[in-house]
């Protein structure tokens, strides 16, 4: 067996979190990261959103997980997963686009889901907030993850379009509101360009120095971690699948993370023997509902409209943001540039030159344990691991919220032009919004409610972490990666300091 200090387990934005700060604080640690998908085009982590043509297809296309795409089938056909992703086969068939999440997806390559993503990185308001640690901390903690992945919001510029929906949407929504929580354009993890459109930021900029030749950084791509090896309260290696060839080995260290997502790092869990009650339990994403706008031209000069078509900048909406306020707006509002968006919404019709706007809007869901995965003891997965099976159901109080939210966008979309048609707002299959949360939850204390601590670390462990969206134990509405990246930035910092002693 050879060994590392550290291992970590997937290589998406939470687990590039973890070893990049171990690297920079730790003491000299030696970094060993595997990824069960392969390394795509361009820089390592690069975002496949900055790539172009056949590039860009090629990338995303060696992102799916071959296997992981059953046909659609029942009475709720689900369409095509998003590019570069794969549907999770969960061996059913769906009746119901809101039972099951038939939707959940996942990617397989280097910078996982953190290559495809559109980037939005918003901080948790009120109840979305992890009550049980510290505001100071947790505040500390959000400027690393903010620092980790270049947040701005200037990564789109100021034009005439974005501050004419940021003007109406702050009409709506900002009286009695706390500067911080009004309406304001998107932090986003992405760089500004002079052509208006920005560089989006992958795990590259996560890893930093280490996403280029590195003396005590190695990340292994097309290689599986099928098991934990475990002697009492340590995990003493990581037993190695290399998916090209086959082999197996073992590889020692003194401390593990895994970052596998919120399926896939209970599931490697599971497979190693490590049950608690609360592992894949508490499961959510946030209901999402979508709809296209074609503004009304009214709401902007004259002259504007004439000059679009010379000025194509002049067009970027970019992302701009509603941002999650009790009591009245217990929601997430996202109004993106049409191109920036991960979702479709609607069709224009041909010579219709008025602007659109995609109109997401996020609510929370009732965490309930029994929304959960489990795992099969017979079946297997692409990868020869046990297959997931997702048991998800949206409750009454969820329908509720969901009700409220379109009446609220109806309304949005009435002031500020008209649905475009096939755009009128319409809940997504559940699982859409790609913000699974909870199913290795953070618990205060070691009481079974939770599977890590504060830190990251597995309850009844000395050297085990997780990482990723699966921590995140409150009901949020709003994007979760900065959370779960910030999180990620404590573990390394709880891991160097292990190191060191
Ligand atoms: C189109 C799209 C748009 C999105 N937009 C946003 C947004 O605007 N804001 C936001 O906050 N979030 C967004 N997300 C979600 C965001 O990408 C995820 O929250 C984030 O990537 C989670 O990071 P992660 O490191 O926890 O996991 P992932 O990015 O899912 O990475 C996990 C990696 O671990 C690997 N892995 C799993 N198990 C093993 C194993 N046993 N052995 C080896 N490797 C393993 C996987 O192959 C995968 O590559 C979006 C996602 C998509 C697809």
């Amino acid at each position: 067996m050879t060994g590392f200090d550290l291992i970590v387990i997937g290589s998406g934005p939470t687990g590039s979190a973890v070893a990049r700060t171990v690297a920079d604080t730790g003491p000299r640690a030696r970094v060993l990261m595997v990824e069960a998908g392969p390394r795509l085009a361009g820089t390592l982590g690069g975002s496949v959103r900055n790539l172009v043509g056949d590039e860009r297809t090629a990338a995303e296309a060696a992102s799916e997980i071959p296997g992981e795409h059953p046909e659609a089938s029942g009475p709720f056909a689900r369409p095509g997963a998003r590019s570069g992703t794969s549907y999770i086969s969960n061996g059913r068939s769906y009746g119901n686009p809101f039972s099951g999440m038939p939707a959940a997806v996942m990617s397989a390559n280097v910078g996982g889901l953190g290559v495809h993503w559109t980037g939005a990185c918003p901080r948790p308001g009120g109840s979305e907030r992890i009550g049980f640690l510290p505001a100071g901390q947790m505040n500390d903690l959000f400027e690393e993850a903010e620092r980790l992945l270049h947040v701005t919001q200037d990564a789109y510029p100021m034009t005439q379009l974005r501050s004419t929906v940021e003007r109406e949407l702050g009409n709506v929504f900002d009286e009695g509101r706390p500067r911080d929580r009004r309406v304001q354009p998107m932090p986003l993890a992405a760089e500004p360009t002079p052509s208006g459109r920005p560089r989006w930021v992958g795990t590259d900029t996560i890893l930093g120095t280490l996403a280029h030749r590195h003396p005590r950084f190695e990340l292994r791509d097309c290689t599986l971690a099928e098991r934990l090896i475990i002697s009492g309260d340590r995990v003493i290696g990581v037993r190695l699948r290399d998916l090209r060839t086959g082999d197996v080995t073992k590889v020692t260290a003194d401390a593990v993370a895994v970052a596998g997502d919120p399926f896939r790092t209970p599931q490697l869990l599971w497979a190693s023997g490590i049950r608690p009650d609360a592992l894949g339990r508490h499961l959510n994403d946030q209901p999402q509902i979508m709809c296209g706008i074609h503004l009304d031209p009214a709401l902007l000069d004259g002259e504007f409209a004439a000059s679009t078509a010379e000025h194509e900048r002049e067009m970027l909406s970019g992302v701009s943001w509603i941002p999650f306020h009790e009591p009245g707006y217990p929601f997430h509002g996202q109004i993106m540039q049409r191109e920036a968006s991960p979702m479709g919404f609607g069709d224009t019709a041909d010579g219709d030159a008025r602007p659109v706007v995609g109109l997401g809007c996020f609510t929370t869901k009732e965490i309930r344990a029994e929304d959960r995965v489990t795992f099969s003891e017979t079946e297997t997965d692409a990868f020869g691991m046990p297959r997931p099976v997702i048991h998800y159901e949206l409750t009454a109080r969820d329908h509720a919220a969901v009700d409220r939210a379109v009446e609220i966008v109806l309304g949005l979309v009435s002031r500020m032009g008209e649905p475009v048609p096939g755009g009128a707002p319409t809940l997504q299959p559940a699982g859409s919004s790609i913000h699974y949360q909870g199913s290795y939850r953070m618990s205060a204390a070691d009481d079974g409610t939770g599977v890590v601590d504060p830190e990251g670390r597995v309850w009844g462990f000395e050297n085990l972490f997780l990482a990723g969206n699966g921590v995140i134990p409150t009901a949020t509405a709003c994007n979760p990666t900065l959370t779960s990246v910030a999180i990620a930035v404590g573990s390394g910092r709880a891991i160097a300091k292990q190191l060191e002693t």
